[in-house]
Formats: C-alpha cells, sequence, structure tokens
C-alpha cells in the first residue's frame, strides 16, 4: 500500500525476492539487514503525500525515480507481472500501451488494449 492505494500483491516470498513496483523496492532497500557492511544508498525522496490531496496519477510519482511524464497525469493499471503477482506501474505497460494510454486509450489488466481497440 502507498498512500492509500494498493500498488504490489503477492505472496511473501514472491514480494521480497521479486519486487516489482518501486515503491516496494525502496521499502525493501531500506529493511534492516545485520549482513551488509555499508549504510544502504538511499536518496533524500521526501515524504509521504496529504491523503486529503494526493498527487494525481501515480500517487508515488513525486517521489519515483523512475516517473514518467504519464506517470504524473494517469493512474497506473494493475498489472500480472507473474502468477499471483501484481504492480499498479506504468514501467511494466508495454511502451505501445503506454503510448496509446497517453492518447486517450484506456489500458487495464482486465482489458488489454487490443480488446480496448475492438470496443471502438
Ligand atoms: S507508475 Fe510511474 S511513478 Fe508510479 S511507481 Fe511506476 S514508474 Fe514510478
Amino acid at each position: 500500500m502507498y498512500a492509500g492505494q494498493l500498488v504490489e500483491s503477492a505472496s511473501s516470498v514472491s514480494l521480497t525476492d521479486s519486487p516489482a513496483h518501486p515503491y516496494t523496492q525502496l521499502l525493501l532497500a531500506a529493511a534492516p539487514d545485520p549482513d551488509r557492511t555499508e549504510p544502504p544508498h538511499i536518496e533524500d525522496r521526501g515524504a509521504p503525500p496529504s491523503l486529503s490531496a494526493p498527487p494525481s496519477g501515480c500517487r508515488f510519482h513525486p517521489r519515483c525515480p523512475f516517473a514518467m511524464d504519464i506517470c504524473k497525469r494517469q493512474v497506473p493499471p494493475s498489472i500480472t507481472v507473474s502468477p499471483g503477482h501484481t504492480a499498479a506501474c506504468w514501467l511494466h505497460v508495454d511502451p505501445a500501451q503506454r503510448q496509446a494510454s497517453e492518447n486517450g486509450l484506456l489500458v487495464t489488466a482486465s482489458e488489454p488494449l487490443d480488446k480496448e481497440l475492438k470496443k471502438r
């Protein structure tokens, strides 16, 4: 969860071994590790947003090291990255579909772009 929205869902093993959402990746990078000899390198990425006025698009975009223009404008769809593992992040949307979404064609996990196009 980030700012009141589900950003990633998976088994605990899949989530910790292969985090797919940048927020999860940063969270895990900050977790205590007794074997780590160097402190984790985590840039200052600001504070969590106000829930009364959350950021547009992906709520994590002001703090995300991978944010793209679309992230600021549109809520990312929940994408299945592997069986039983979903992440709500534009990084997991095919670039062509991402561009189509920028042009007003919705891309959702339940309705891939080809189905969306057939409806038009
Ligand atoms: S949708 Fe964009 S801003 Fe949000 S986590 Fe993914 S890359 Fe970062």
